[in-house]
This record gives C-alpha cells, structure tokens and sequence, in this order.
C-alpha cells in the first residue's frame, strides 16, 4: 500500500463576496498517491491555478479540507506551511523563474540555502546530473536553451528530494522538442518513484501522465482511462 500524499475532501474555492463572488473551485476532491503521475486539464479560467495554490500551499480553500501525507493543511502555522513549500514540493513554472546572474548549479542550489546542509553544491550537481545537464553545471540562464532552463528548474525542484512535484504549465514557454523533451524527463522521474502533478490546458501534453483529471468550471473530473 503506498502513501496517500494529496487527499482533497469537497474543496471550494471563493474570490470576494456578494455580487462579485467567484467560485473558482466548487467542491473538488483528489486523492493522488504516492508514484502516481497525474495531469490535471482545463481550459483557461476552469480554476486550475487556484488548485495549484491550494496544493502547493500558497493558498487556502474557502471550505473542504486538504490533507498533505496525511497532515490537516489547516492546522498548519505560517511556519509549517512554509517549511512544506520549501522541503517537500518542488515546484516547476511556465516562467522558470531562474536567477539570471546565477550559474545553473548555483541556481539549483538555492533551496538548499535556508538550511544548513553540508555537500550544497555536490547535491546540485547531482540533481543537474539527473536532468541531463552535467556539462552545463557553470552556464547561466541566458547561455541555456528554453528547454535547458526549464531543465535547470526541474533540478532546482528536485535538489531537496520533494514529496511532490508539482508543475504548472511547464512546457508553456517551449518549442515542441523543448516540450517533448521536458515531458520525458517528467516521465522518467515519476519511473524514478517521484511523484508529479502536471497542470496544463493541452491534451497533448496531459497523456503524457497516466493518469488524467479534468477541470470544468471549478468542477473535477476523472477522466475514463483510454
Ligand atoms: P485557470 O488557471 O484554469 O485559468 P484560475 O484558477 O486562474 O483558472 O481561475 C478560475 C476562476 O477564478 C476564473 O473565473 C478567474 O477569473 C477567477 N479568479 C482567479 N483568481 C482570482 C482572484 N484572485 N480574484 C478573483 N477571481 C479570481
Ligand atoms: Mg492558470
């Protein structure tokens, strides 16, 4: 029996009150286990950010609960909370959001700063090493290729060994082989036993993972396996 690592029980998600209130997500629940590789697809505005937030921490629902490996989200201090976003999810942007003065490794290294771990830099080197990017451990952003720079992103999600990753949009900024290369690599780290949450508005993208839910206007669905 393997770990249950998102549990989300009838989670709703409101935006301001009244006349003006949007429910962004309307009673959604999710189990994702641990290995599993699961794509959550929608179209825009069907609330996937919102999700996204709410899984990764960054946000909390307006009702429902939300259990992280078995933890109440909700009786978790700023402190707590935090520490999960910075230990036990790595996340992948769209944006890569990489350092540009930074050199790869030293990017990858980042998450490792707010604690006092010793072999820093031999664990960035090993998570670069793990997406394939050993001979360019010393490039900066701008020396890399869009899908390196997202390459390097993966590794800084993983240099801190996460119990999730959690990837919104990640080949959105990619030219098509950039975008199949970034899959495979999501692919072969879910075979590694990571366990990913891909979030996308594209198909294509999402059969990728085996396991596909679809969002509809804040609504969730599992969507029948082909
Ligand atoms: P997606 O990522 O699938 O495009 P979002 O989660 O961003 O969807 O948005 C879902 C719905 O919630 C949309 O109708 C959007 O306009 C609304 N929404 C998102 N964020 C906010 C916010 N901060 N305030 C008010 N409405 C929001
Ligand atoms: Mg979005």
């Amino acid at each position: 029996m393997t770990a249950e690592i998102i549990t989300l029980r009838k989670v709703s998600k409101v935006y301001g009150s009244g006349e003006s209130a949007v429910r962004a997500l309307d009673s959604v629940s999710l189990s994702v286990r641990e290995r599993d590789f699961v794509a959550v697809m929608g179209p825009s505005g069907s609330g996937k950010s919102t999700l996204m937030h709410i899984l990764g921490c960054l946000d909390v629902p307006s009702s429902g609960d939300y259990f992280f490996a078995g933890e109440d989200v909700a009786q978790m201090g700023e402190t707590e909370l935090a520490r999960i976003r910075n230990r036990r999810i790595g996340f992948v942007f769209q944006q890569f959001h990489l350092l540009p003065s930074m050199s790869a490794w030293r990017n990858v290294e980042l998450p490792l700063l707010y604690r006092s771990t010793t072999g820093r830099r031999e664990r960035a080197l090993r998570a670069l090493d793990e997406v394939g990017l050993a001979n360019r451990v010393d490039h900066r952003p701008n020396q890399l290729s869009g899908g390196q720079q997202q390459r390097v992103a993966i590794a800084r999600a993983l240099v801190t060994e996460p119990t999730l990753i959690l990837a919104d949009e990640p080949t959105g900024n990619l030219d098509s082989q950039s975008s199949k290369d970034v899959l495979a690599l999501l692919r072969s780290l879910n075979e590694a036993g990571h366990t990913v949450v891909l979030i996308t508005h594209d198909a294509g993208v999402a059969s990728v993972a085996g396991r596909v839910v679809e969002m509809s206007d804040g609504t969730l669905r599992e969507r029948a396996a082909a």
